[in-house]
């Protein structure tokens, strides 16, 4: 399962920002619109941030993703 893979990845990455782009990168995703539509279920819900803002690991400024820890 797609949502699955991106919840570990982001759990994995501990508070760390990343975009959507480099969730496709790293999942090797076809279809980049996939992690999209994830990343915009998961926003706002669980600890789950989703805002511009840098991302961690190619460094550009989009729509990101994080986990918070409580
Ligand atoms: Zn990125």
């Amino acid at each position: 399962m797609i949502a699955s893979q991106i919840e570990r990845l982001i759990a994995r990455l501990d508070g760390a920002a990343i975009c959507d782009d480099c969730i496709a990168d790293r999942l090797d995703l076809s279809v980049r619109s996939q992690a999209d539509t994830v990343t915009r279920e998961l926003g706002g819900q669980r600890g789950y941030e989703r805002r511009k803002d840098d991302c961690t690991l190619c460094a550009r400024t989009k729509i990101v993703i994080r986990h918070r820890r409580k």
